[in-house]
């Protein structure tokens, strides 16, 4: 039996059957409908017809880490702290990377549920986003690993060990069979009895590499389509979200369409100005630390009227939207202590720099695909049974992304055999 747990202020109640909650990460509706229109999702098309199919906002900004938080924790970065992949911390003068569980200031809600019964194991395809998953967990009885490093799990630091043995050689970090590891693991980890509450969140390095109607992205959702199948015949009721979507941010000519805020800054007022790009982690082959969302810290000191620069970058093309701090923690729910004094977004097709020397575009490899802001904030949403009234209407108004596991554990119609 199950007993409720509540995390955050939130109170989950999930059902006695296995629970899957998973982020397709930068998984744009688009790639759903181009591989669901050609037949090759047969398993997220039932559970779009038994189930539940929709879209969610995600968290702003649209990037990784700060989305799978949320996820996570069942909460905006204004509670968890987690704003963006990469911040400047003023108290310490540093730009640090908010790829560890210190950084945390809520818990997730794993510890809880294993306390209330569950056998929780959580599996990421980026190991930077493990330590945050596995807070608290691990000592509690939790599994925590990574695709990208399997061989490092042992039972001490990961709760389990010799995770090779269960599902498979470990892939290589820039694959598509990164991602379809974790739903593999989740699969194995399942059949075998280890775990009965799951979180799987994959990598998005083939959305940044091929558009929705290539022949390796419809190979790539038919291949996780396969693996959602096995959760779905062993009796899980299963959850599908992204942590944000992905468009191609290019010229016409196919060159990335790139404002360098930095340098346009400079050129324009003086020197100083620190532009911080919440997108940047260990993968720059991904994105070239390209995004459509930008922090901006005026020159240490300056007498320049943040106002008066805010109303200059909004005429900068490409650029749709640019809020002062206070506004945008606001509206974005962000923690302003680790904002810059403004933020800026950019278009579907547009993308934000610092400056020309600082990115390093040879190495991407293909065209540039990326996300951050508010064109990428529509995310599926997807469930394996149907919603009970109170959700189905919650479901049609303004889901978030970051509401996964409340729909999951509260929001599933009891006595309906999932799909
Ligand atoms: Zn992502």
């Amino acid at each position: 039996m199950t007993t409720s747990f509540t995390v955050n202020g939130r109170n989950y109640s999930p059902r006695n059957c296995p629970v899957v909650g998973i982020c397709l990460d930068g998984s744009a509706d688009d790639y759903l409908d181009a591989a669901m229109v050609r037949g090759r999702l047969p398993n997220l098309q039932r559970m779009a017809v038994a189930g539940w199919r929709g879209l969610a906002r995600a968290q702003m900004p649209t990037f990784t880490n700060v989305n799978n938080t949320s996820i996570v924790t069942g909460a905006p970065p204004c509670v968890h702290g987690v704003g963006g992949n990469y911040f400047f911390d003023t108290s310490v003068g540093a730009e640090v990377m908010t790829n560890s569980a210190s950084f945390l200031r809520a818990d997730t809600i794993f510890p809880a549920a294993q306390l209330a019964g569950r056998r929780v194991a959580v599996v990421t395809a980026k190991d930077k986003l493990r330590d945050i998953f596995a807070a608290g967990l691990i000592e509690r009885g939790g599994i925590a690993f990574s695709s990208e490093r399997v061989k490092d799990a042992e039972v001490a630091t990961h709760g389990i060990a010799r995770v090779e043995d269960l599902v498979g050689p470990g892939p290589y970090i820039y694959s598509g069979e990164a991602s379809v590891y974790v739903l593999k693991a989740g699969v194995a980890l399942l059949e075998s009895g280890l775990a009965d509450f799951l979180y799987l969140s994959t990598t998005d390095f083939m959305q940044h590499t091929y558009p929705p109607e290539a022949e390796e992205s419809l190979d790539f959702y038919a291949a996780l389509d396969e693996q959602i199948g096995h959760l779905l015949r062993l009796g899980a009721i299963v959850g599908v979200t992204a942590d944000h979507g992905m468009n191609a941010k290019q010229r016409p000519d196919g060159t990335p369409n790139v404002t360098y805020l930095e340098s346009v800054l400079e050129q324009q007022f003086e020197a100083g100005f620190r532009v911080i790009l919440p997108i940047t982690d260990p993968h720059l082959v991904h994105h070239g630390a390209l995004g459509s969302f930008a922090q901006v810290h005026l020159p240490p000191g300056s007498a320049l009227a943040v106002d008066e620069v805010i109303e200059w970058v909004r005429s900068l093309p490409g650029v749709t939207e640019a809020l002062d701090r206070e506004t945008a923690a606001r509206l974005m729910e962000l923690p302003p202590d680790r904002m810059g004094d403004f933020v800026v977004c950019s278009g579907r097709d547009a993308v934000l720099g610092r400056t020309p020397e600082w990115h390093d575009l040879s190495q991407l490899k293909v065209g540039l695909r990326s996300h951050g802001g508010r064109y990428e904030e529509m995310v599926p949403l997807l469930f394996s049974a149907p919603l009970v009234s109170e959700y189905a209407s919650r479901a049609k108004g303004d889901p978030r992304n970051f509401d996964l596991f409340d729909y999951l554990c509260n929001g599933i119609q009891p006595c309906t055999s999932p799909v």
